[in-house]
């Protein structure tokens, strides 16, 4: 790394405006190795310089990794003119790092998704031969057992032609529906991403998902402590188990 400006640097960092950054160090409010900068446009290092706004250290890095419990109703992507994004349930002082979401989840799917602005990361999860395992919960209609869990463990063909790799299906939960039909609900396992993929793997057993939730993600763990909506920020050891 080398030097930047320190307008840049908090700029960057979500802390304001070239110009409201400008002002902070006229009302003396950011420090450099402990002496107060009037300029913003002074030189600092982010490792080897200690920065402070408002005798607070500012920690400077690159990347960001964010647990969020997508809610229904969202969508899996970064701006839309209509409809409300994931990205909109993150605040300023992390939308500033332009995450972006690892994968897609249906606007109806809950649950488990990462988001972050490191490009690796998201590409090796994402790649199609590194076969990430994805576990879903679904509610299905009808009585499923194990003759679907055999045929999801031999691969489905879905509606156009592809046939799904070997996947895990079992039981978790049998009840009904309001009207007292039968519902079933599986834990099923993934490794690939198909557009609409366990949807579709379930009509082509003759039921349909009425209720969808991922739970993980390779080794990652939706955390159930997490509101619909919330989101934290990984842990060391969570990330450190993603790479
Ligand atoms: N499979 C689906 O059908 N939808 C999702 O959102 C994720 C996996």
């Amino acid at each position: 790394k080398k030097t930047q400006r320190i307008d840049r640097i908090l700029g960057n960092l979500g802390y304001g405006s070239r110009s409201d950054l400008k002002k902070m160090a006229k009302q003396g409010r950011i420090t450099l190795n402990g002496s107060v900068v009037k300029d913003s446009g002074t030189q600092c290092h982010p490792d080897l310089d200690v920065l402070e706004v408002d005798g607070e250290r500012v920690v400077y890095r690159e990347f960001v990794y964010i647990m969020l419990h997508k809610p229904p109703g969202v969508i899996s992507a970064t701006e839309d003119v209509r409809e409300k994004t994931v990205l909109d349930l993150l605040p300023g002082e992390f939308r500033v790092f332009s995450p972006f979401p690892v994968g897609r989840l249906d606007k109806d799917t809950e649950g488990l998704l990462l988001l972050t602005n490191d490009g690796q990361l998201a590409h090796d999860l994402l790649s199609p031969r590194k076969h990430v395992p994805k576990t879903y919960h679904a509610d299905c209609v009808g009585l499923i057992g194990d003759r679907e869990a055999a045929r999801f463990a031999a691969g489905v063909e879905l509606d156009d032609g592809y046939v799904t790799l070997p996947a895990q299906m079992e039981v978790l939960e049998r009840g009904s529906y309001g009207d007292g039909s039968p519902r079933t609900t599986i834990a099923l396992t993934i490794s690939e991403g198909k557009f609409h993929q366990v949807k579709r793997m379930l009509e082509a057993v003759g039921s349909k998902v009425t209720y969808l939730k991922r739970v993980s993600m390779g080794p990652l763990a939706l955390d159930e402590a997490l509101p619909k909506g919330a989101f934290r920020e990984l842990s060391a050891e969570e990330l450190e188990a993603l790479r």
